[in-house]
């Protein structure tokens, strides 16, 4: 059942809270052996916090699941990391915890990832494996594949994730829900463990386009425990979802409907986008120019902030830390080569690489420099439509690799979902029905649907016209 639906019958007395915690508790036992969405969770507490609930707030007695690298006070917060996996418990609330909670959401479970968000398959968790669940011998996606595989594993109802260059879209698009990006400073970042400050978001992955402009509606806002959050008022997201689009204009960026594309993906991305067109849309040709670079300058500027970022795990101040050091340099050193796992190694090497003297010209602030091109790619092309259309990911979920799956492979099949984040600008992606690939029958495929920075009423109001013809 959807978010919403699950309301209407809080609503009307005909379920409980109590019940779809147990409920939920029921289908994780049945089914979370084989997914591995779940890292821990925890029904008491959340048994608890559901007597006391008030059903008449906007989420009141939902349950939520959080992907584990936002704080949940006295809960664990692994990050996928072994950092933090043994002796870490948060001793606050996330910012946006405090505001589900106080829209009467629970949240419950802790959702399993690549380690500190790293990645785009869930593989990179030091913990568990995580389960595509319409194929359990391949990868949910990722970086948020834990909270995409429980949604679509009907283990949990909507979920919590961050998207700092495509980890709420990808892992959506491969277990077929709905994953929202919102606009960069749309949503609070404090209590969600830094990756890349500039590129963060958190964002709902959830069954409807409805449950994520009801999830969004309540995380929105300023937050003045982070800096980059915005000021500009929350406009309703639900009132005008409904309203069509009808006369809206649409853009195709050629640059997203090239080469590389698995046959499948594209077959469903074009019927999506000729529904949209039957429904009143005109639908127009575009270019976005510096689409080729994105994916060096988002791993470049990813990474570099990275590095600044995880330097604070150092042995002392949270969670792992090397026995017998012979002084605090020998601690830093095997506290780090203990405590991390190969890619988020292999990103604080590249990190502090490019920001390394003689280095930092060439790199990181040519880096910069693209990205403000990207970003007017973007501000050039919303003069002329109203939002752009694109695949979310080259092809559809592959098979588990570990491994033997090559880095650079991974950081290309990310093309189409960094540049957003390097704009700043909110990007959904959608269901759009499923495709043959590589020997299944059926795997889910998204449709990317990216609007102007703070444009989500526009992004959610075509996502809805998108999802009524899925
Ligand atoms: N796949 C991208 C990366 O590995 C994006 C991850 C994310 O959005 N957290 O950096």
């Amino acid at each position: 059942m959807t978010l919403s639906s699950l309301r209407q019958q809080l609503l009307a007395g005909q379920t409980t809270s109590a019940a779809i915690l147990s409920g939920l508790a029921g289908e994780i036992a049945a089914r979370d052996g084989r997914t591995g969405a779940y890292l821990s969770h925890d029904l008491e507490s959340a048994m608890a916090e559901a007597e006391n609930v008030d059903l008449s707030l906007p989420l009141g007695g939902i349950p939520i699941a959080i992907k584990d690298n936002i704080n949940v006070l006295g809960q664990p917060c692994t990050c996928g990391s072994r950092f933090l996996a043994e002796n870490y418990r948060s001793p606050y609330d996330a910012t946006v915890i405090r505001k589900l909670r106080a829209a009467g959401a629970i949240p419950f479970g802790r959702m399993n990832l690549d380690e500190f968000a790293m990645g785009s398959s869930t593989e990179n968790s030091a913990l568990q494996t995580t389960r595509n669940p319409h194929d359990p011998e391949r990868i949910p996606g990722g970086s948020s594949g834990g909270p995409a595989a429980a949604v679509a594993d009907f283990t949990a109802i909507a979920a919590l994730g961050s998207d700092t260059g495509g980890s709420i879209r990808q892992p959506a698009s491969h277990c077929g829900v709905v994953g929202l990006k919102p606009s960069y400073g749309r949503v609070s970042r404090y209590g969600l463990v830094a990756f890349a400050s500039s590129l963060d978001q958190v964002g709902p992955l959830t069954r409807s386009v409805e449950d994520a402009a009801r999830i969004l509606q309540v995380i929105a806002g300023l937050d003045p425990l982070d800096s980059t959050s915005l000021e500009a008022p929350v406009p309703d997201y639900l009132s005008g979802l409904n309203d069509g689009v009808k006369g809206l204009r649409l853009g195709l960026p050629k640059e997203y409907f090239g080469e590389g594309i698995a046959p499948g993906v594209r077959r469903q991305v074009e019927a999506a986008v000729q529904a949209l067109a039957a429904q009143g849309a005109e639908v127009v040709d575009i270019s976005l120019p510096h689409t080729e670079y994105a994916v060096a300058t988002y791993y470049v500027i990813a990474p570099a902030e990275a590095s600044s970022n995880l330097s604070r795990f150092d042995g002392i101040r949270y969670g792992q830390r090397a026995a017998n050091p012979a002084d605090i340099p020998d601690l830093y050193k095997r506290s780090r080569e203990i405590g991390f796992g190969p890619e988020v190694k292999r990103r604080i090497i590249l990190g502090t690489y490019v920001l390394s003297s003689g280095y930092y010209d060439a790199y990181y602030s040519r880096a910069q420099k693209v990205r403000s091109l990207i970003r007017r790619d973007f501000e050039a092309a919303f003069t002329r439509v109203d939002a752009i259309l694109s695949p979310v990911a080259p092809s559809p979920a592959r098979k588990l690799g570990g491994a033997s799956i090559d880095p650079l492979d991974e950081y290309l099949s990310d093309i189409f979902t960094l540049a957003p984040n390097l704009a700043g600008i909110c990007a959904i992606s959608v269901p759009c029905g499923v495709s043959a690939f590589d020997g299944a029958a059926a795997l889910p495929v998204g449709l990317q649907i990216l609007a102007p920075h703070l444009g989500e009423a526009m992004l959610l109001r075509i996502a809805r016209a998108a999802e009524s013809h899925e």
